[in-house]
């Protein structure tokens, strides 16, 4: 058992010595540095996490880059429910192959690679023969506050080191900065997914609802794939990055004349934003047979008026992250067109005024912690 500590050693991880704890011959707990919540109210901490010895299947990562997701501050807050603290969280990771279990074949050591918000799933149900394993009908193991295998909580990408079944690490392409690979595990697939899956592409009208972390990685893909794309924020402060990022058309919601002048414009709605919005307004915007995809996860419902619904035969509807062939697809794609998130790069100490700055929607436009500042 975990918990049964019979010695204690140090152990060489990567380029850091870690502490270690030895139970048994086959369960070595591996020590590393973290940042971690230990309530919903207080300041984000440096801390510790264990991590499992490298099991067979395994891979253990150093981790370089974490992203700041939106989730993590919903989830550390306690907006969705409980939370096992202390927790790390963290689930855009991004760093280099340290060791690999003696059956897994996938990665090597040195390659560079990445974890989304999954770590495991079923793998026998319906939707994970499907390759729709963040749909697994027994629920995926998220990559942190889920259960994992061993029956211990799991904790995050706030970390130095992270061991992640080989079926769930993806292969991050060289051509996509490191620093700005981290986020495409969680914004990028986020969005790419419906994109994709509502088809959007030439002689499509795609709106982005919000241009923060996701939002603005739904207009570079939109785009990207051969959309028309219109960015719906709040203000128009962000203008100039929107038709950069390849939108054509940007306006605010601030403004109701835009919601006069865009009705039943849209064959697909991407809904990013963070907070509840009114969907009556925004569903008015779609056209016959348009889609509203809600991907923001505001903790409150989201009222839908069933009779928006009726106008020009609409559909609302949500998507969860993307499924692990999907995240690598997603990850090649960006790689051959060249699409990375627009990242500010922060010391691990620089978290909790990053959260601020995120709640203020002052994020240009994911924040990334660089991991080696929590080293030492
Ligand atoms: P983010 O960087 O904070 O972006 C959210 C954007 O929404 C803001 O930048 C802002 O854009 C807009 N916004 C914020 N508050 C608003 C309000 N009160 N009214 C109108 N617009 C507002 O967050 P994120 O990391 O992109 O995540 C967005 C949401 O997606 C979160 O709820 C997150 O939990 C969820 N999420 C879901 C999935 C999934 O699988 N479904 C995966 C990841 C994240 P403007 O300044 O442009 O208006
Ligand atoms: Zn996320
Ligand atoms: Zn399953």
């Amino acid at each position: 058992m975990a918990g049964l500590v019979v010695s204690q050693h140090r152990r060489t991880c990567g380029d850091v010595e870690s502490p270690v704890t030895v139970t048994s011959q086959e369960d070595i707990i591996l020590t590393v540095n973290a940042i971690a919540a230990t309530s919903a109210t207080e300041p984000l901490v440096r801390s510790t996490v264990e991590r499992r010895d490298v099991g067979p299947h395994d891979v253990l990562i150093e981790i370089r880059y974490a992203g700041i997701c939106h989730s993590d501050i919903h989830t550390v807050r306690g907006e969705w429910g409980e939370v096992p603290y202390p927790l790390t969280v963290g689930h855009e990771i991004v760093g280099r192959v340290a060791e690999v279990g003696g059956d897994a074949t996938l990665h090597a050591v040195g390659d560079r690679v990445g974890v989304g918000c999954m770590v495991n799933s079923c793998r026998e149900c319906e939707n994970c023969r499907a390759g729709q394993e963040q749909y697994c009908l027994k629920g995926n193991t998220q990559t942190y506050a889920g259960v994992d295998r061993d029956g211990t909580v799991t904790q995050g990408g706030y970390s130095t080191h992270v061991v992640v079944d080989q079926d769930f690490v993806l292969r991050v392409p060289d051509a996509i900065p490191y620093e700005a690979a981290a986020p495409l595990l969680c914004a990028g697939v986020t969005t790419y997914s419906p994109l994709t899956h509502w088809n959007a592409g030439p002689g499509k009208k795609v709106a982005v609802v919000g241009m923060g972390g996701l939002g603005h990685m739904a207009v570079k893909i939109a785009a990207a794939l051969g959309a028309e794309v219109t960015v719906l924020s709040q203000t128009l402060g962000k203008k100039d990055d929107g038709l950069a990022f390849g939108a054509e058309h940007y306006h605010a919601t601030g403004d109701p004349a835009t919601f006069e002048a865009l009705k039943n414009s849209f064959d697909l709605i991407v809904n990013t934003v963070s907070a509840p919005i009114d969907m009556a307004c925004y569903l008015g915007l779609l056209r016959l047979d348009g889609t509203l995809v809600s991907v923001g996860a505001p903790p409150e419902p989201l009222p839908v008026p069933v009779f928006a619904l009726f106008g020009n035969r609409r559909s609302f509807a949500g998507s969860n992250i993307g499924g692990i062939a999907e995240t690598q697809e997603m990850l090649d794609f960006c790689a051959e067109r060249g699409i990375a998130p627009q990242v500010e790069v922060i010391d691990a100490d620089a978290v909790n005024e990053a959260y601020e700055r995120v709640l203020g929607s002052d994020v240009r436009y994911r924040f990334v912690i660089d991991i080696d500042t929590l080293r030492g």
